[in-house]
């Protein structure tokens, strides 16, 4: 999708501090971060939406789970814990449109959620 902002950081033709990186799921920094930890994860294939999977897409949302696990275990707030967040279209928040997992930490986090 060339005009979606995650497939061009995918491409490398926008710049992202990349966190983890592997021939399917792609972990970086948010440029506006909500926590003092805030990392997104999404998958290289463009998925606009959770309501676009498929069960071929399945696995792809197993391991970003893994990556988000992961990445808060290596910067050290895995056992204080942490927020996975998935936001789905308007109501849910979304802005942008390639699915992504946010990974939030740092921080004590409230629910209900806002
Ligand atoms: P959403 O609101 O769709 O759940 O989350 C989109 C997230 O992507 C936001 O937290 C926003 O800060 C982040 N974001 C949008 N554009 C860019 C970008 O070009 N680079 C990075 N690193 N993050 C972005
Ligand atoms: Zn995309």
């Amino acid at each position: 999708m060339t005009d979606c902002v995650f497939c061009k950081i995918v491409a490398g033709d926008i710049p992202a501090k990349t966190v983890f990186e592997d021939e399917e799921v792609l972990a970086f920094e948010d440029l506006s971060p909500q926590a003092p930890q805030h990392v997104l994860v999404i998958p290289k294939k463009h998925i606009a939406t959770l309501n676009d999977l498929t069960a071929e897409d399945a696995p792809v949302i197993g391991k970003m789970a893994r990556v988000a696990a992961q990445v808060a275990r290596d910067r050290g707030f895995a056992e204080d814990g942490y927020r996975t967040v998935m936001n789905c279209n308007q109501l849910g928040g979304q802005t942008v449109y390639h699915i992504h997992m946010h990974v939030l930490g740092g921080r004590g986090m409230s629910w209900p959620p806002g």
